[in-house]
């Protein structure tokens, strides 16, 4: 989302940089200078309670002193090694994930991005399953995976609409996603009995030469989309029995964001890839992570592995994630545990007290909030294509509301996202609740009437 600010002039930024998948013309950034906690600043002086992590990534907030240092420590003593060389910080990180990550994860691959990390998983499957000819990968609509053009192909949202002519890359199909308040087969859970899972397996019947499914455990930026009570497990049935490939992306739900280390946790499924990046280094420094079980690493013990990159393991995004991980075990997943009942509550009242929001989800410190022109009908304010023809939106208004009053939150096509710093204090959640209420009264006056 741009946001607006009439004060700030034309500087450098804005003449000599892109803003990412928007228009360039309008952009007229807020200038920000500092974070401490919760909070960031502008350069006015005007401090915003980050109610969405940024892009549901800050998990420490801000200003974190103990990844700060660990990250100068790190800098004086090694800045840069290549990535064929051992040093302290990767077996440091390699143990800690070991002890956190589901425990068939054994090897690990460590990008710079999410988008990267999905990467690196697409190349992994393809070798892997090189012998057996198959090749293609399904992903779902309604999802995000990067902006490459392998990661944007899985990628099930608009974004990649906007390239596809030009950028076509084969072997990837997308079938209908997990989306109950908007159910693509038009049914109701449970008596559905997951038509979704069964489409899905019909495909990888169909297709033949499927090495891989990848899918968000709760779709992210599309909407905070919690599955249905046994998609999940039965995603896992179903790959095993046709001998696809699982891959999970964690790149938004990973490191304690739901109140579990990762959300295939939630539902006891273990994949056979793993991607995040994000929460890592609760964005202190970019780094990701493609973790494989088993039978993946062992096939590269005499197969090429024919992937990498200048910086991966680089030891300055190592130092953060090492500190990061101390942090969340500490104290910052017993936290997330305890203030998630309030948040629940909080973002529940939303419904109950707007006619304009026509579902909320949630499941730990991460929720989405839909506005609907028509609740009744589960219409939507917007849709992706008002926001490819560059018209206004309603949730920009609401943001821009929550701006004015101290509050900042991520928007997207007709939902926001909440999703604050994963130490955010009872008070601050209860505040930035108080302004999403208030500002909810702006799609409420415009519902259908
Ligand atoms: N996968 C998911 C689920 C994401 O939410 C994102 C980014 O938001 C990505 C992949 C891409 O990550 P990055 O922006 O770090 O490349």
């Amino acid at each position: 989302m741009a946001i607006k600010n009439p004060e700030n002039e034309l500087n450098s930024t804005v003449e000599n940089t892109f803003v990412t998948w928007s228009r360039q013309k309008g952009w007229n950034p807020l200038k920000i200078i500092s974070g401490e906690g919760s909070y960031f600043t502008d350069s006015s002086g005007k401090s915003y309670l980050d109610m969405s992590s940024q892009l549901m990534c800050c998990h420490l907030g801000y200003g974190n002193k103990n990844v700060i240092n660990a990250i100068k420590k790190q800098a004086e003593t090694l800045s840069y090694i290549g990535p064929s060389f051992d040093t302290d910080i990767r077996e440091t990180v390699s143990e800690k994930l070991k002890s956190i990550l589901p425990d068939n994860m054994v090897k690990y691959f460590y990008g710079t991005s999410g988008t990267e990390a999905n990467e690196a998983a697409i190349k992994i499957a393809r070798m892997y399953m090189a012998d057996k000819k198959k090749n293609k990968i399904i992903s779902f609509y309604n999802s995000y995976h990067g902006s490459t053009l392998g990661s944007l192909q899985l990628t099930g949202d608009f974004r990649r609409m906007l390239v596809d002519s030009y950028e076509n890359a084969s072997g990837f199909l997308r079938v209908a996603p997990q989306f109950c308040y908007h159910c693509p087969f038009k049914l109701k859970y449970p008596e559905c009995n997951l038509a979704c899972a069964e489409n899905l397996e019909y495909t990888i019947k169909q297709e033949g030469n499927i090495a891989a499914v990848i899918f968000e455990p709760v779709t992210g930026t599309n909407g905070v989309v919690v599955p249905p009570d046994g998609f999940v497990k039965r995603l896992r049935e179903i790959t095993e029995e046709n001998d696809v490939l699982l891959i999970a992306d964690e790149v938004m739900t990973g490191f304690c964001r739901t109140g579990e280390w990762f959300a295939v946790n939630h539902w006891n499924v273990k994949p056979d890839i793993i991607t995040t990046a994000k929460g890592i280094t609760a964005a202190y420094a970019p780094l990701s992570l493609t973790a494989v079980d088993k039978k993946i690493s062992d096939f590269f013990e005499d197969h090429i592995f024919a992937h990498g990159h200048t910086y991966e393991a680089h030891p300055l995004m190592l130092a953060a994630a090492s500190a990061a991980i101390d942090e969340y075990k500490n104290y910052v997943l017993d936290h997330v545990r305890r203030i998630s009942p309030l948040f629940e509550k909080r973002i529940k009242e939303l419904r109950e007290n707007h006619v304009s929001v026509g579902d909320v989800r949630s499941i730990g410190l991460f929720g989405g909030v839909e506005i609907n022109y028509d609740r009744e009908n589960r219409i939507p304010f917007n849709t992706a294509q008002d926001k490819i023809d560059g018209k206004p939106l309603m949730v920009s208004r609401i943001a821009k509301y929550a701006m004015e009053h101290g509050v900042y939150l991520n928007t997207w096509i007709s939902h926001f996202i909440v999703a604050p710093p994963l130490i955010i204090s009872e008070e601050d959640l209860n505040r930035g609740f108080d302004v999403i209420d208030e500002a909810l009264k702006i799609s409420d006056a415009e519902v259908k009437k």
